[in-house]
């Protein structure tokens, strides 16, 4: 085999930044993804009945405060601007998300101006809990029991799969309401969408004289051989056959159904009721509203513990999980001329515009190294 600069393996936002960066740098290396397409778990694709543009993996929403990641994947495609905005159907009724003033004010029946609003729900919560131990501790002590029951337990149980009170109370960092009228999802100044999807932009960027692509070609042991170093964006745990068990996620099943014209008016209805099965529904037409479509496409979103046989979508990260997770973080860095990134390769929940940032800045110091004759990392960004 010739000497090629770098494998990289998997061709999502991770693999497509680093293969682009390498060559743009006049570097020669090969991408391979084990599924028949480009984007990774961002891809998108036209709905053979309906024409909808369609988010295979679950919504993906682009939104970022980084100048540079914005300018980026805007010489790769175009984007419109779009707003997130989420509802939820809770207890009969629906609220706008993120719980805020005017879900306040809806769901007890009130008129508070923001002050006033501050001041209810202050005192609906815990004044006694100074140190949450858990999740439900930690919004009790935010919000008391009604708002916390009404969008956030059942949510979060069916989401995660088990009692809120097993989760850590760091998932709530921050008072999750807000006391003004402001419902974007997103408090980023860049929000937008691709016009032509993810795939189109994914497969711009890896659309080079340098890279040379390969879908449909699963990763073997050996591969790298004549290549000057291996990117790795699958799961950090695969790379080492599972050698010491599976790291754990939560995995998704989408139930698609059709209708005609429009279903729920909206792009994302979350269900935060506990005897509703699914999360949410996405209703795919809606991310488009520049669009016209007669017919409309939805997915209802299930949430469950990831098999062998599954496609990993939230890593866990609970105290069991991250003690997996170091041990495989020392294997990893024992390699030589191996570098773990992107969401799988560290076992972490990343956006896209973070996923963009770190394959930037992985791709750069991996060149800088190689100038400098030093090696690369096992990891650009630690894991743990
Ligand atoms: C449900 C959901 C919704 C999300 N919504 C948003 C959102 O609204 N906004 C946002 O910014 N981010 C969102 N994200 C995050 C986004 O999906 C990630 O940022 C992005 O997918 C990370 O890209 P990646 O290249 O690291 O990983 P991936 O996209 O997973 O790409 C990895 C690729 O590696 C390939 N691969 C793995 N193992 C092998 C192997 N052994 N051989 C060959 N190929 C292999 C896989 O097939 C895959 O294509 C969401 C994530 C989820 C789970």
């Amino acid at each position: 085999m010739t000497h090629k600069d770098a494998l990289i393996v998997g061709a999502g936002f991770s693999g497509a930044v680093i293969a682009r960066t390498l060559a743009e740098a006049g570097q020669s290396v090969t991408v391979i993804d084990a599924r028949p397409h480009v984007a990774g778990n961002c891809y998108t694709e036209r709905d053979a009945e309906t024409d909808v543009m369609i988010h295979v993996y679950g919504p993906h929403i682009f939104h970022t405060g980084d100048e540079e990641v914005w300018d980026y994947v805007n010489r790769f495609g175009v984007f419109r601007r779009y707003d997130h905005r989420v509802k939820t159907t809770s207890q009969g009724a629906v609220y706008l998300m993120p719980v805020n003033l005017h879900t306040i004010n809806q769901f007890y029946g009130k008129t508070f101006g923001p002050a006033e609003a501050a001041a209810h729900i202050a005192a609906q919560a815990s004044s006694d809990i100074d140190e949450p131990a858990n999740f439900e501790e930690q919004a009790m002590k935010f919000i008391g029991p009604d708002l916390y029951g009404a969008f956030f337990k059942g949510y979060t149980e069916k989401q995660w799969g088990c009692s809120p009170r097993d989760l850590p109370a760091s998932i709530l960092k921050r008072l999750p309401v807000r006391f003004s009228y402001n419902d974007s999802y997103f408090a980023h100044p860049h929000q937008g969408m691709p016009e032509e999807g993810y795939t189109a932009i994914v497969a711009a960027i890896l659309d080079h004289p340098g890279i040379e692509l390969r879908l449909g070609t699963e990763y073997e042991a050996g591969m790298e051989e004549g290549f000057g170093h291996l990117f790795w964006s699958g799961p950090l745990d695969g790379y080492f056959g599972y050698a010491l068990g599976r790291l754990g996620y939560r995995t998704l099943d989408f139930e698609r159904f059709t209708e005609e014209g429009d279903y729920q008016g909206c792009a994302v209805m979350n269900y935060g009721d506990s005897d509703v099965p699914f999360t949410r529904i996405t209703e795919h037409k809606h991310f488009a509203p520049w669009e016209s479509h007669e017919g409309s496409v939805c997915y209802r979103e299930f949430s469950r513990e990831c098999g062998p046989d599954d496609i990993p979508y939230y890593p866990i990260r609970m105290v069991e999980e991250k003690k997996l997770l170091a041990d495989y973080v020392a294997k990893a860095q024992a390699l030589e001329g191996v570098t773990f990134v992107g969401r799988l390769g560290s076992y972490r929940y990343l956006d896209m515009d973070v996923t963009i940032r770190e394959a930037l800045d992985c791709a750069r110091g991996h060149l800088a190294a190689q100038a400098a004759g030093s090696p690369t990392p096992a990891f650009s960004v630690d894991p743990l």
